[in-house]
Formats: structure tokens, C-alpha cells, sequence
């Protein structure tokens, strides 16, 4: 089956962001033999074409408007319809971030073509490809194809493996005019958070804590191991609720659903709610007072003790080194 593959590169602090180079990952095993296209919005498309191009990309196609310089739903789904090959079969592929899940259905009704979001695998099976997914908040996977030949879907950060960087591959850059009008949203300003440096979706390391923080000044031994690890901060929805940190750092059905390499999670029982947003990470290890506490279950590490004894030893350790 012929597929010529579509990447949507999304961009953050004007460079591509991991996941649009693990969704190159994925396009590449889907087009086996066949075109890997990436597609590339605003006004740094143009120098982070290379990017896309060594990590899989066969060509690059930019475009530019004062509209695409901001994310709008609006702008981006027309830019795309316009950039998209009418009536062939194609495959596209966006990261499952906040953009992907907001433009996503929308692209994939307009073109009538089928949609799989959350793919945290997939495996071509006579030419076909196969997503798998996660149903019922982690708990089971399911496995889906597309009915037709084209289709869209969406990957979950962190899961495809990235394919290593070929300084040597060169590709086609062209830079297309796109006609965008009726737009309904203006973004006027971005304000970032202070404090929000590593989007917790996309980090390798995230240290969590729960309620058992006790304050949010209980949260600065956790920031600074996060800070040792080079990781982000989480936590759990009770941290949340009683006011210790930001709701952006929840982790779990209601929050932000993680596999980092590394999930430390201090002072978090491990309610299931909890689990489904981080017990597919790599390595997971626990620090709770509570030998009982079912966050041991899905522990690799399990280290039963006071978390303000725990985590600053596991630090000083780590800064001796
Ligand atoms: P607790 O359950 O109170 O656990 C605190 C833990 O800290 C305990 O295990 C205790 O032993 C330990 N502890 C206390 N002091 C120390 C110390 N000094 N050192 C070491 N350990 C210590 N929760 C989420 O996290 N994410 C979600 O997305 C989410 N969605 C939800 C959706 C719904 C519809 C519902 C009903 C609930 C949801 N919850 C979610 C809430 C969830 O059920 C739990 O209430 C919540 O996860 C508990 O947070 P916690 O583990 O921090 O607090």
C-alpha cells in the first residue's frame, strides 16, 4: 500500500519540540519505502527544516502568516488543508500534545479521513500499519488500523524511539504562501509560568510529590532533585487540591498522562487515578512513610521512609558525585 507520510513539526522556544521528532520516528516505519514529508508553521519554520530532515524527513515543506506565528485552531487546520495533497492516500502523524489533540479531529473531518489518537506503539504488518493504544485510563491497550488507506494519528510524547540524528541526509525545502482568512481567535500574549521550564508530557525525569509534602514549601527538596536530574516537578492531584502547587502539574487521569524514563514519586499514595497517568514510566521508584502504600505496586524502587530524610540524602549524594 502506498503511504506518503506527513509529519506536523511543532515548535517550542523556536526549535522543534522531541515529540515532532519521535512522530518522524513513527512516519518512517509507516512509509517504509515511500516520501516522509514534514510540514513546518511560523516564522523559525524555515531554519528548523535540517532538523526535521536528519531525524527522517525526505522533504520539508515551510509556510509563514502573521496567523500561524501563534497556535489557533483556525489557522493551523487551514494552513494544513492547504499544504495536504488532495484525493491520494496519506498518512499523518502529530504528537499528542495540547495542539495535536485540539487539531487533530478537526483536520481529520475536514479531509473524511479516519482519526487514532494516543499511539504509544505501532508495527507494520504486510504494509499495513497497526497503532497500538491505551484504553481505560492505562489499564488495557487495544490495538487499531485504519479502514481506509489515509488516515490520522496522534503519538503520545516519550514512547517511539527517536531516530538518531544523520547529519549526512539531505532533503527538498520548499516554502509554500498560504491563504488564511476568517479567523475566529486572536492570541494577543503568551505568558509563561514562572517556573515552567520542561513541559512535563515531554521530560525523561519527573520528580512527583503528593499531599505528603505537607506545604509548598515541602515542594523545594523535590525541585532541587529535579534540578540535580536536569528533570521537571509533578504531582499528584491531592498535592494539587490542597493548594501545594500549580493544577499544570498534575499527573494522572485528570492531569497530564507522563512515561519519562525516571518517576520519582514522594509522598503519593498511588490511588489509581494517580496511576494512570505515570505507572507506564520506564523506572518508577517510591518514597513513602507507609510500607502499605499501593504505590509500592508499581514501584521498581521501593523506599519506605520520611521523604524530607529521603530526598535531600538522594541529592547531596547525587551533587558529591
Ligand atoms: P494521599 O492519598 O493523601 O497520600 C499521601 C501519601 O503521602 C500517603 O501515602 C502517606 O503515607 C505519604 N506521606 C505522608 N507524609 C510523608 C512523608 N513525610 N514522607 C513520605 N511519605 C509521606 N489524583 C491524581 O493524582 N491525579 C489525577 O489525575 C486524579 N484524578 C482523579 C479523578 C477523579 C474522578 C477522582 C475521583 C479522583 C482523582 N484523583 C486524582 C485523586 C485520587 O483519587 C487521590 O485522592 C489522590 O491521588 C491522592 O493524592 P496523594 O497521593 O498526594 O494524597
Amino acid at each position: 500500500m502506498t503511504h506518503h507520510v506527513f509529519v506536523l513539526g511543532e515548535m517550542k522556544d523556536g526549535t522543534v519540540r522531541s515529540v515532532s521528532i519521535e512522530a518522524l520516528a513513527a512516519a518512517r516505519k509507516i512509509a517504509g519505502n515511500h516520501p516522509v514529508t514534514g510540514i513546518l508553521f511560523g516564522e523559525h519554520a524555515n531554519e528548523n527544516s535540517d532538523i526535521m530532515i536528519q531525524h527522517g524527513a525526505d522533504e520539508v515543506i515551510t509556510a509563514d502568516h502573521q496567523a500561524l506565528r501563534q497556535y489557533t485552531t483556525d489557522g493551523y487546520s487551514q494552513a494544513l488543508l492547504q499544504v495536504l495533497p488532495d484525493n491520494q492516500p496519506i498518512v499523518l502523524v502529530i504528537g499528542h500534545t495540547a495542539i495535536g489533540k485540539d487539531l487533530s479531529p478537526r483536520v481529520a473531518a475536514k479531509i473524511g479521513m479516519g482519526l487514532i489518537t494516543d499511539i504509544v506503539s505501532l508495527e507494520v504488518v504486510n504494509g499495513k500499519p497497526i497503532f497500538t493504544r491505551p484504553i481505560y485510563a492505562g489499564k488495557a491497550f487495544e490495538k487499531k488500523t485504519f479502514k481506509e488507506t489515509s488516515g490520522l494519528v496522534t503519538i503520545r510524547p516519550n514512547n517511539v524511539e527517536p531516530l538518531p540524528k544523520d547529519q549526512s541526509r539531505h532533503g527538498k525545502k520548499s516554502h509554500v504562501q498560504v491563504n488564511i482568512k476568517d479567523i475566529r481567535t486572536v492570541v494577543k500574549d503568551v505568558m509563561k509560568k514562572a517556573g515552567g521550564g520542561t513541559d512535563l508530557s515531554e521530560a525523561k525525569i519527573i520528580v512527583a510529590g503528593g499531599r505528603g509534602v505537607k506545604s509548598a514549601e515541602g515542594f523545594k527538596p523535590l525541585e532541587e532533585l529535579a534540578d540535580v536530574l536536569g528533570g521537571a516537578v509533578g504531582a499528584s492531584r491531592g498535592a494539587c487540591d490542597a493548594g501545594y502547587c500549580d493544577y499544570a502539574l498534575q499527573i494522572g487521569q485528570t492531569g497530564k498522562v507522563v512515561t519519562p524514563d525516571l518517576y520519582i514519586a514522594a509522598g503519593i499514595s498511588g490511588a489509581i487515578q494517580h496511576l494512570a497517568g505515570m505507572s507506564h514510566s520506564r523506572v518508577i521508584v517510591a518514597i513513602n512513610k507507609d510500607p502499605e502504600a499501593p504505590i509500592f505496586d508499581v514501584a521498581d524502587y521501593k523506599i519506605v521512609g520520611d521523604l524530607f530524610d529521603v530526598v535531600p540524602h538522594i541529592t547531596k549524594h547525587l551533587k558529591d558525585d
